[in-house]
């Protein structure tokens, strides 16, 4: 049969067989089991167990064989399903599934709990833009409830302003990404690094050692006030720094805080060989020890001079700012051969804006409210692994990894 001609079950009378119960080992070999004796081919089936019960969904074709009936196959599944206790429907039809809606989608829920009222508003709001969820399941029930809507019939843009709004006014975290090949596809994810791989600002870590926090944060509030762009903020408090011992270094690489969830999201991204860097407006002299620790294949940040073993309170090379964030996504998309649209880029700063605009799936994690509202996809909760789930990787998977290879946390 080519590719061309329609599927052969497009007009033959079929049966939707469906079974319900307690479930235990062998329940689909009997009942497929119980099918053979019918020679009837198998079109789908969908099967799912929560909390000890199955649904199990065959669509098969009626059977055509001589000596065979619809009747007889209906009388012999319901006395199998009784004899195990369980509850069957059968529903006669035609043909296979009804073709699902061009436009699809993966909507990826996040809540801590995940409410019930939450869960209404999305749905309803899918079923306002003219989608149709095909598929619901869970992704992650820790630390998070992590659930993945399938969507259909709705292009992915206007879903995706759409349960924006919603997820904003119930508060709770919603990513919508188109669905298809590419979601598979080998990607470069990017990271910020103050206050998202870390839980830490490193400026402020080198002003505790350097006795001028107070200054630092004044500098910092200007600059949240306007009155300062960043390159301006960076060289003030880097002047901050001017004469600090060279040693404090090491001391603030032992203090830096990974985010939880930093090595997990690593780990399993580079086991599926996505390639993973971070983009700093923090220096080097952290991100080159946190790129060897968690085995980056990119890092880029300011680098603070040290001239004869002190701080001389300048900065050296290139200034990675907003637009240089940017800028350093697409140069390291660009060597790592990912399209643009093939980038994940996570950030919580003004000045991670232009990159999670750029990249093609940017996710504001824990982010001022002023990020989040300019970028589509946001996470409020504080584990940075729940990013594996907005790309369709369950927790399972990720434990299971883990387990495979004894690593431990
Ligand atoms: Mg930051």
């Amino acid at each position: 049969m080519s590719a061309s001609q329609p599927p052969r079950t497009a007009d033959v009378p079929t049966l939707l067989v469906k079974i319900f119960g307690k479930d235990r080992p062998g329940i689909t070999a009997g009942l497929f089991d119980t099918l053979a004796a019918y020679s009837v081919d198998v079109i789908d089936i969908e099967q799912v167990v929560t909390r000890g019960r199955i649904v199990l969904c065959a669509l098969i074709t009626s059977p055509t064989a001589e000596g065979t009936s619809e009747g007889a196959l209906r009388a012999t599944v319901h006395s199998w399903t009784e004899s195990l206790n369980l509850q069957t429907e059968i529903i006669s039809g035609t043909g296979d599934n009804r073709p699902r809606g061009s436009g699809r989608s993966h909507v990826t829920v996040l809540g801590n709990p995940l409410t019930s009222e939450s869960t209404a508003a999305i749905a309803a709001s899918i079923t306002a833009t003219g989608g149709n969820i095909d598929r619901i399941f869970r992704l992650a029930k820790y630390p998070v409830t992590a659930v993945e809507f399938a969507v259909s019939g709705v292009e992915t843009e206007p879903l995706r302003t759409a349960l924006a709004t919603a997820g904003a006014q119930i508060g709770i975290d919603v990513a919508v990404v188109s669905a298809g090949l590419h979601r598979r596809a080998q990607r470069l994810v990017i990271m910020d690094v103050d206050s998202t791989l870390i839980q830490d600002e490193v400026i402020e870590l080198f002003a505790a050692h350097a006795g001028c926090e107070a200054e630092v944060a004044e500098v910092t509030a200007r600059a949240m006030r306007g009155e300062l762009d960043f390159e301006q903020s960076l060289h003030a408090r880097v002047e901050l720094l001017a004469g600090l011992d060279a040693s404090v270094v090491d001391k603030v690489r032992s203090e830096v805080r990974l985010t939880p969830g930093a090595r997990t999201l690593v780990r399993t991204l580079k086991r599926l060989g996505y390639q993973v860097g971070v983009v700093s407006g923090g220096f080097t002299q952290v991100t080159d020890a946190l790129q060897v620790q968690l085995g980056l294949d990119f890092a880029a940040a300011n680098t603070l001079e040290i001239v004869d073993g002190k701080f001389t309170g300048r900065v050296v090379g290139e200034i990675v700012d907003r637009a240089g964030k940017a800028r350093l996504l697409r140069r390291f998309a660009a060597e790592a051969g990912v399209p643009l649209a093939q980038t994940v880029a996570i950030g919580d700063g003004a000045n991670d804006l232009d990159m999670l605009n750029a990249a093609g799936l940017g996710v504001a994690f824990n982010a001022k409210p002023v990020v989040r509202e300019a970028v589509h996809t946001a996470v409020n909760v504080p584990f940075l692994d729940t990013v594996l789930y907005l790309l369709g990787i369950t927790r399972e998977e990720v434990e299971a990894a883990d387990w495979e290879d004894g690593t431990l946390d």
